[in-house]
């Protein structure tokens, strides 16, 4: 299932409701961010005060929104959800900032988008809660100063390195997640079938868990599209021979990977006679962003062993040409 298709669906967002884990506990993996999480929360419940300010990094669909969840309910306060391409102007920032409650979580996805000048309000809210409003132009313009109530920045970015350094030097915590191992994903696709009432078998969710690229949204999706399956064409219960077939339907790879990783490797190979060649002029290559090949595609690709990053610019592993059936030149 290739991301664009059927990412931000609305079919999505009722599951990705219906299935985010509500308490840390309840949280699968990454048991070193849950465990220095949980001090961090446990030490600003025994003090009755907001926590640091948080950083959470990592490629997309490992649970950062998640987290920033579970962090407002952990703590009991409300939380306010947007975006950096969300806030373009100061204006915006300063808007948000002033109507926050006592405490509460503000998440900002993707923080390293945000503009400049939004970005320079925030350090000052961030570390005297208090922000300088400008009004008018030119010579004639003042600040205003406008205290604010504590709270919590928990920021969302896919590679803490593109945030500026005063920025990331505001966070009291930096939270990395990594890719989810298979054990782990087989974990949380049984706990999302047990909540959606599916009925699969464990070589099924294991198969599953195996082709999900690490990552818990992928899981998720898969069950749903290997559900549709079972139940149109078989009684509705996910055997082996239905996941199967079902992924073979929506090409889905045996490695897991999606649609933008195999145009990677593609035009590695079959463009660059398996590089070394720039990460521009791959991103050229595939028609994305290099910050998109960058952060989405490359990490996966690189744990696999598939592709490494060099000096000289991106090269094919023999396990990259032996996964496309080709021999190495
Ligand atoms: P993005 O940065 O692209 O928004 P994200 O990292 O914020 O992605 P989430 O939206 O938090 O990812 O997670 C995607 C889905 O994966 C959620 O619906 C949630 O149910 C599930 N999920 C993520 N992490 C876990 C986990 N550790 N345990 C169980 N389910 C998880």
């Amino acid at each position: 299932v290739s991301g664009a298709a059927v990412t931000g669906d609305t079919e999505e967002q009722a599951a990705d409701a219906a299935l985010r884990p509500k308490r840390l506990a309840e949280f699968v993996g990454q048991p070193k961010v849950r465990d220095q999480l949980s001090l961090v929360l446990a030490a600003a419940r025994m003090r009755e005060a907001a926590p640091d300010h948080i950083l959470l990094s990592g490629p997309p669909g490992l649970g950062k929104t998640t987290l920033s969840m579970i962090i407002a309910n952990e703590l009991r306060v409300p939380i306010r959800i947007t975006s950096g391409p969300a806030i373009q102007h100061a204006g915006d920032l300063a808007a948000i900032l002033s109507s926050l409650a006592d405490g509460e979580v503000l998440f900002v996805d993707e923080i390293h988008r945000m503009s400049r000048p939004a970005e320079e309000m925030l350090y000052m809210a961030m570390e005297d809660f208090r922000v300088d409003v400008i009004v008018g132009k030119g010579p004639g313009a003042t600040a205003i100063p406008l205290e604010l109530p504590p709270f919590t920045l928990v920021g969302a970015t896919t590679r803490s390195g593109l945030l500026p350094a005063p920025l990331r030097d505001r966070f009291g915590f930096t939270a990395h997640l990594e890719f989810y191992d298979a054990a782990d994903l087989e974990h949380v696709v049984n706990r999302s079938a047990r909540l959606l009432g599916v009925r699969i078998v464990a070589e099924a969710a294991k198969e599953l868990a195996g082709r999900s690229r690490g990552t818990p949204r992928i899981v998720n999706r898969l069950l749903r599209r290997v559900r549709d399956y079972a139940e149109v064409k078989a009684d509705g219960t996910v055997t082996l021979e239905i996941a199967r077939a079902a992924l073979d339907v929506y090409e889905v790879d045996e490695r897991g990977l999606d649609r933008l990783d195999r145009a990677v490797l593609h035009a590695l190979l079959k463009l660059f006679g398996g590089g070394p060649v720039g990460l521009s002029t791959l991103a050229v290559a595939v028609g994305e962003e290099s910050e998109t090949v960058e952060e989405v595609a490359e990490p996966f690709l690189v744990r696999e062993g598939l592709l490494a990053r060099t000096p000289r610019g991106r090269i094919a592993t023999a396990a990259a040409w032996a996964h496309f059936g080709l021999s190495a030149p």
